[in-house]
Formats: C-alpha cells, structure tokens, sequence
C-alpha cells in the first residue's frame, strides 16, 4: 500500500524561508518520486480562523498568495491536490465528534499550543477554537487516510495528538474495519531546517511574529533583513571572537549553503566549518558573512520571484483550480466520515423498520 500524504499552510501571510526548508523543500522530493497514492496540500484557512476571528478578509486575500507561493516553489497542481479547509465541511463535522475524545488540559499540556497562546496574548482569553485546533488538524490528517504528514518539529505535538486520537477512537468504539490510518511525521534531515529561527533570534521564524524572510520579497527586502539579522551582540569589532550558536546568519546557512557556494561566492573558504573557525577566531565581520548568505539566498528566491509574476496575471486559473480541488477532497472526507459514523453507531437510517 503506497503513502497519503497530506500537509498545509496557516493562510495567515505569505510562506517564508522556515516554510521553505521546513516543509516545502519535502514535499517537493516527495511529489517528485512520484511514489505515492495520493497528496494533498491544504490551505487551512478554518484553523487560521482561530486566532483572527475578525480579520476574515485577511485569512481570505491570503489564501491565493500561499498558493500563488506554492506553485512558484515547484509544487505542481497536476501531481498534488491543493484545496481550501472550509470548502470540505465534512472536516468540520468530524471534528465535533472526535473533540470528545480529548480533554481540555490535554490541549493544555500541548507544548506549541502554550508557546502560541503566550506569543498571541491569549493566557487569560482562549478562542475555543484555537485550543481546539489540534483536533481539528487531527480531522484534517485522519478524513485522507494519511500515512505522511510533512511538517516543521513545532507540528509534533500535534501528530502526536492526533496518533492519540486514533488510539481512543479504536478503544472507545471498537470499529470492525480501519477507520483511521495511523499517521507519521516527515521532518527535514538537517535539524535547523525543522525549526528555522527568526531573523530576530528568539522565536521560530513565523508569519505571525513578523520575523520572516518571505519567498515574496524583493531583493532589496531581503538585503535589509539580511543585514539587520541577530547575530552576535557582542561580535562588536571585526577583531572580537564571535559566537555561532544563537546566531542567525550561521543558522541560515546551516540551513542553506554547500560547498558550492562557497566556490562561487566566497573561494578564499572551502566551506562552511572552515568559515565558522574564522569567525570564532576573530578577524571575520558580520557584513562580510551576511553579504555571503544574502548571495545564497537570492540565488534560491530569484527563480520563484519570478515564477510569481507569471502567475499573479491568471489568479482565476488558481482559484478554479482550488475550487474543483477542494470538491474532490470534500467526496473523500465524506467517504472517511461515513465509515466513521457508522462505525460509531451514528446509523439512525437502521433504525428504520421493514
Ligand atoms: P503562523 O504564525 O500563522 O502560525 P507559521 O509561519 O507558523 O504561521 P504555519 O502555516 O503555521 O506557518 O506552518 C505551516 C508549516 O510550516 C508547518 O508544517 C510548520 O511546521 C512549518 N513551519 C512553519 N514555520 C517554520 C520554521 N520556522 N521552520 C521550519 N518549519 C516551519
Ligand atoms: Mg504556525
């Protein structure tokens, strides 16, 4: 039996470079193996209700931007199937059922949803959607029968939820067929593409906290990032040792350099440990190694930046797109609600006498 994929995206803002190497960079492997039965790629605009319950036009002008940034990306419409969360409400309805098989200190306990509630000042006033989102994202992974859910190691815990979910379906109602298929995780090799750091240095980067390189920037966006990137504070004189760990610039390139590089842009290095001596030694500017990472990542946005223009004149063909996308994902949820219902003893139509 081959692999369901499925993943997505908060519409929330454009996709970033933590998008880029957490997420996008695997499903594009994956969608080029070709090794799978089916993959799909949600746009979970329901979930970014949660938090911006009264920005509605602002989760619905996003929704063509991280699809215009997919396609841009190497995500191909004809190989993965790309449709709106709201648009499929079967997801809704099993989310009601499956919300009684979790407890609210459960979600409490989910160490990504206590770092979003603190990051959204919401300790003392919790949507309940947003507490519930877990399960909800639990929904989404289960109504596709998915096997593989390519993530960033900030959606683990929510796996990990829905791996629960599974398990207490099966307990509380013993169901005499699979209704569930028991899902995975994908995180990227390298460890700092599955958590990439804001350019500040202390969060994750995130649309949300406003820290992204977007893969929408222009080049003289990305330069001013780049340049005003955490480093190291007290790297002061180009003389001063500097530190690697806690420092941005190094962590991108741990995240997006090769040897390559370094032949290309920067030869009096052979690569990137020789280059992290130097700084450590002292006598290595900042400026120096962000004009490096600057060169680097431009060579990986300028292709994608340029695919976006072609395709931001034909928004229609994008939105039919996801519109007929989002009918078939709606038929196989319904397929996956069925079955759970029934397995559940949600049958009234039994009930009926001859
Ligand atoms: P928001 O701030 O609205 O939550 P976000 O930037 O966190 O937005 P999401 O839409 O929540 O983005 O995440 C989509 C996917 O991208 C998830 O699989 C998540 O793990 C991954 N991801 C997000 N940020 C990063 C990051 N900084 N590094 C690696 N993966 C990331
Ligand atoms: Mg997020």
């Amino acid at each position: 039996m081959k692999d369901i994929i499925l993943t997505g995206d908060r519409p929330t803002g454009n996709l970033h470079l933590g998008h880029y190497v957490g997420s996008l960079q695997n499903r594009i492997n994956l969608q080029n193996t070709l090794d799978y039965e089916k993959f799909y790629i949600m746009i979970a605009d329901t979930q970014a209700l949660t938090d911006n319950a009264d920005n509605v036009d602002k989760v619905k002008n996003n929704i063509i931007q991280v699809a215009i940034d997919y396609i841009s990306a190497g995500l191909d419409p004809n190989k993965v199937c790309i449709f709106i969360q709201s648009m499929v409400p079967e997801l809704a309805e099993m989310t009601t059922y499956l919300m009684n098989l979790v407890t609210v200190s459960r979600l409490q306990r989910n160490p990504t949803i206590k770092e979003e509630l603190k990051q959204r000042g919401f300790e003392r006033t919790i949507p309940i959607g947003f507490l519930n989102y877990p399960v909800s994202q639990a929904s989404d992974i289960l109504a596709f029968g998915t096997t593989i859910v390519p993530v960033g190691d900030d959606q683990l815990p929510m796996i990990e939820q829905t791996r629960e979910i599974v398990n207490s379906f099966n307990n509380t109602y013993n169901p005499t067929e699979e209704v569930f298929k028991m899902p995975k995780a994908l995180l990227p090799k390298n460890k700092i593409c599955a958590r990439l750091p804001g350019l500040d240095g202390k969060l994750k980067m995130s649309k949300s906290a406003g820290n992204a390189i977007y893969l929408c920037d222009d080049s003289k966006t990305v330069k001013q990032k780049i340049m005003s990137a955490y480093t190291d504070p007290d790297h002061i004189k180009i003389t001063d040792p500097g530190k690697i760990e806690g420092n941005v610039v190094f962590a991108y390139l741990d995240a997006f350099c090769n040897d390559e590089h370094f032949k290309k842009y920067l030869p009096e290095y052979k690569n990137l440990d020789e280059l992290k001596s130097h700084y450590q030694q002292g006598g290595l500017g900042d400026v120096k190694v962000k004009n490096f990472l600057y060169q680097i990542i431009e060579e990986i946005l300028t292709p994608i930046r340029e695919k976006r223009e072609l395709l931001i004149k034909d928004v229609n063909k994008i939105y039919e797109m996801l519109f007929e996308n989002s009918l078939k994902a709606s038929n196989q949820a319904r397929k996956t609600l069925e079955k759970m219902k029934e397995n559940m003893g949600l049958n009234y139509k039994k009930l009926l006498k001859n």
